[in-house]
This record gives structure tokens, sequence and C-alpha cells, in this order.
């Protein structure tokens, strides 16, 4: 059994009593314990404003990215131990937990690189600057300057280690420290990542905290220069906007959530062509990396209905080759969900959806026979393609996010129609749009972009280039309105806005052009 610390005020601490015990999903085995019971939050967010901030202040970008870079390092010599921590905690396999942990040191490099493009600089300055009055001497322009304060970031269970890279990566870039908590239920892969990151002394003191455990009074201690950025379940997110201190001293909140992402084929869409092809690859993929616990993965299909027949036996033959098992071995393709709990929403997910209307055309919740598990254990589920022939009347399928291998197929009657229908998730933070049609996805694009944080456009001239939908690249926005929390993350230096103070100066054109 491990027993997981937090690292605070620069040491690691460990709390007394309320432990959580984190399990292997394919075993049901106890590995380790974590509690943050008696630690001082509100001295590690202290610490973070007094020793963290000003060190990290003092640096140029430059010199930031220079340590992301370090830390990209750092981490990815440790890639094979990480891969390992996913899979006994995680129950990912092999390239689901590469999936995670290379994009934590793909984002980390990708921002340390923005670090060294902004060069010996410490504030941005925001657009052109323009004459105030008829005199061109007195000058307006805006600045970004790095707030005070302390990013918390409270992480979803689902990448361990993307989550915590993706969001630091950016704080730190803009100059802010960071305390960091993993989801508990997963947290061995973000600890054993920090004892990397504590062990390569790369970062000052009080520049990167962990919080491994429940929250406790972490975000009572937030004030007006701090900012908390939270992904999870809608209904946390909702809870901690709610917060009285949060409300009171207007701290800067970010939420990424839930989201009913879609796949859309256009009706020009031939079956079996390139176009054709690339969808099915990628919503097959969608539906089962990570076990389809990933809040980018496809959970609704919209499909031509002269097609939906055709869509539903080509999905199912794919849906049928993914081999579900002990994640460790080479063979398996899909693992557990991550705990019990998971498990037990996906089957009652799948009812609600089936009480709205939807039927099982394809797999099972239940009939699973995982390879290389003892018999009943572990918390597996298998693919399962429902269908929706009355998408309209069917609303759980358009609100009830199902966190599994589930996807539901459903016909459109034309591209505003498809359109119309990925709006009823009231948005998401990715649909994917197929076709070849320019006026197809030009329609699909003008009605599905307000509902989604990004769109990708699946086409034949792309069709062996593109990454599937669910990838989250750290140069592209990811977040989206409504469901999905209205948030927005990463998207090249767009990211770096949330943890900075954008400031109109006012004054003499000599001096302004001066700074920065
Ligand atoms: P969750 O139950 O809402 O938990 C998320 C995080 O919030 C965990 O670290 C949890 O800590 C913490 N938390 C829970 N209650 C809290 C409270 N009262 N105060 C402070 N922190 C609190 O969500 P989850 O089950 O981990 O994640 C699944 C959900 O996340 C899905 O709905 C999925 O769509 C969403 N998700 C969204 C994105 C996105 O980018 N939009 C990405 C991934 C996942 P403990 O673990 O210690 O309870």
């Amino acid at each position: 059994m491990i027993t997981l610390r937090s690292y605070l005020k620069g040491d690691w601490r460990e709390g007394s009593g309320d432990v959580a015990t984190l399990v292997n999903p394919a075993t049901e085995e106890p590995i380790g314990t974590a509690s943050t019971k008696g630690l001082d939050l509100a001295g590690a967010v202290d610490h973070a404003r007094k020793n963290g901030g000003p060190a990290l202040r003092a640096m140029t970008f430059a010199e930031r990215g220079e340590r992301l870079k370090k830390l990209s390092k750092a981490l990815y010599e440790i890639r094979d131990s990480l891969i390992e921590a996913s899979i006994l905690n995680s129950g990912t396999t092999r390239s689901d937990a590469k999936f995670d942990i290379d994009g934590a040191t793909g984002t980390l490099a990708y921002y340390a690189s923005l670090g060294e493009k902004l060069g010996a600089r410490r504030t941005l300055v925001d657009g052109e600057g323009e004459a105030l009055t008829r005199s061109p001497r007195f000058w307006g322009v805006h600045v970004k300057t790095p707030r005070l304060g302390v990013a918390v970031h409270v992480n979803a269970f689902n990448f361990p280690a993307w989550g915590l890279a993706e969001k630091a990566a950016v704080a730190l870039l803009a100059g802010v420290p960071v305390v960091t908590k993993p989801a508990t239920a997963t947290a061995l892969l973000a600890f054993r990542a920090m004892e990397r990151i504590v062990q390569s002394e790369v970062l000052p003191d009080g520049a990167l905290q962990m919080v491994c455990g429940g929250a406790g009074d972490l975000l009572a201690h937030l004030g007006p220069q701090d900012v908390l950025s939270f992904t999870g379940s809608g209904s946390t997110g909702a809870h901690l906007r709610g917060l009285r201190n949060v409300i009171e001293r207007s701290v800067r909140v970010n939420v990424e959530a839930d989201s009913l992402n879609a796949a859309v084929l256009g009706d020009d869409v031939a079956p079996g062509s390139d176009t054709y092809q690339m969808f099915v690859r990628d919503v097959a993929r969608e539906v089962t990396q990570k076990t389809g616990q990933k809040c980018t993965a496809t959970r609704r299909v919209f499909v031509p209905r002269a097609l939906i027949d055709r869509v539903q036996a080509d999905l199912a033959e794919r849906l049928a080759e993914i081999k579900i098992g002990d994640p460790s071995l080479d063979e398996v393709r899909m693992g557990p969900v991550a705990t019990a709990q998971q498990l037990a929403d996906v089957r009652a997910g799948i009812g609600v959806l089936i009480d709205s209307g939807a039927r099982a055309v394809w797999g099972s919740a239940t009939d699973v026979k995982p390879i290389g598990v003892s018999a009943g254990k572990g918390y597996f589920v298998g693919p399962v393609l429902l269908r929706a022939d009355q998408p309209r009347e069917a609303r759980a399928v358009h609100e009830h996010e199902v966190f599994g291998p589930v996807v539901t197929l459903m016909p459109h009657e034309g591209a505003q129609d498809a359109a119309e229908l990925v709006g009823l998730g009231e948005g998401g933070l990715v649909a994917s749009a197929y076709s070849d049609d320019r006026a197809v996805v030009e329609t699909l694009v003008l009605g599905m972009a307000p509902f989604s944080g990004r769109v990708l456009i699946g086409s034949a001239k792309i069709a062996e280039q593109a990454i599937s939908p669910g990838t989250v690249l750290p140069s592209c926005v990811h977040g989206g309105p409504g469901r999905a929390g209205a948030g927005e993350e990463l998207g090249g230096l767009r990211g770096l806005d949330f943890y900075m103070q954008r400031t109109a100066l006012q004054g003499d054109r000599a001096f302004l052009d001066k700074l920065g």
C-alpha cells in the first residue's frame, strides 16, 4: 500500500484520519491511501502568494519557459513508471496511459516554446495602442500583468497527468504559482509525477504545490487576486462557483464540465468513401479510448436517415474488434472504468437514456467477459451502441452525460436539422462534421460553432492526417459554452489571459512605448 502525501510549503506532508482508499479498477484490490485531514491548506495558499509568486514574477517569459522545458523532460524520463502508475490506479491500457502522459509532457513542451518566443519580457501588450485625443502624444495601450495571487487547480479523475500539466504549464508561464489537486480516486499518477517534479528542483519554492486527497478548506482561502480552475462534473462546478468567498471576493473561476459531444455525417458522404471511413474510425475510437472516460468523447452521432442502418452495422463491426480486459495485457484495447461508482453511474446512465426513448442495438454494459481477469472482478463495461429514431423526443440523450463507452446513433434530415440537434446538447467541448461539400460544411459550422469550443471538419483531403476530435491540442482552445461549463483553457497564448490582469494604460506615448 502506498501512502500518498501532499506537497505543501516545501515539504511532503501526510494527513491524519479520514483516509480515502485508492484501488486497482481491474482487480478491485486496494493500492494506496490519501488524506488531507489536519493539513495547513491556508498556509499553502499563503506560501504560494509569498514565495512562489514573487519568484516566478522575477523571471522573464523565456526563463519560465526554460523551466517548463526541463519539467517536460524530467517527466518524460520516467514515462515508463508513470505508465505503470496509470495502469495500476486508473485501469488504462498502455496506449490510453500514453495519451494522458504524452499529452502532459507535450503541453509543457508547447508552452515552453511559447515562453522562448515571448523572450525577455514580463508583461504582454494586448493589441495596438491608439491616440486618445487629437494629440498624438496622449496614448492608450492595453497591457497584461500576472495576478499576484495563487491559482488553485481542481482536476477530474480521468486525466491525472494531463490535467495537472495542461493547467500548470499555462499558469506557470503566466507567472502565477499553483496549488493543484488531482481527483483522489486516481491520484497515484499525479502523485508520482509530482514526486519527480519536486526531485528535479526545477521550480522555485512555492511555485507548485499538490494536495492529494479531499480539498478540505482549500477554496475558502481564495481572494480577489486568486483564480480557481476546475475540471469535473457540472454539479461540482456549480457548487464551487457558488462558494461564498468565490462570489463575494470575485475569485476568477474557470469551469470545464460535462459535454454531450456530437459527430455529424453530412448527407453528401457516400458509404465507403474516405470521408465515411474517417467518420466511422473516429467515432469508434472516441467511444472506446480511455473506456469512454474522456470529456471530449463522442456521445451523440447524427447521420442521414437513409444511412442509419449502414452506419449502425459498420460501427458495430468496429466495436466488436475491441478486446476488453486486464489493461496491462498487450492484446487488450479497453480496460475497466476507473471506480465502482463510475461503473454504477454508467449502467444507471444507460437506463436513463433507454427510458427516454433510445434502444440498445449493440453491446452490453453487464454481459462482459474481460480477458485475464478473475471472474466477477473489476469495473468492466462493454461498449454500448444505442439508437434513437426520434431524436427530439429522446431528451435525456441530449442532457445526460454517460461517462463511459456509450454512444447514441440518431438520424438527421439534412445539415440544418443536424446543427439544431447538436444544439440540443446546450453546449459542448467539441463537435465534428464529416463532409466534402462546402455548403453542407458552412451550414454545419454556422449552426454548431455557437454551441462548441472546437469543431473538427473531417473530409477526404485530411482523412489520413487528422487527429480524431477527442484529442485536445495546446494550440487550440479547450472548453465550451453552457453545459460544458462556459470555460476556456489552452489555445496558445489565449490561455494566459485567465492568469493575467488586462489593464488599459493611458499616458505619454514615449513612456508607454518603452514599457513591457
Ligand atoms: P467530480 O466528482 O466533480 O470531481 C472533480 C474534482 O472536484 C475532484 O478533484 C474532486 O475531489 C473535486 N471536488 C469534488 N467536490 C468538491 C468540493 N466540494 N470542493 C472542492 N473540490 C471538490 O468529477 P469527476 O468524477 O472527477 O470527473 C468526471 C466529470 O468531469 C465528467 O462529468 C466529465 O465530463 C468532466 N470532465 C470534464 C472535462 C473538461 O475538460 N470539460 C475534463 C475531464 C472531465 P475528490 O476526488 O477528492 O472528491
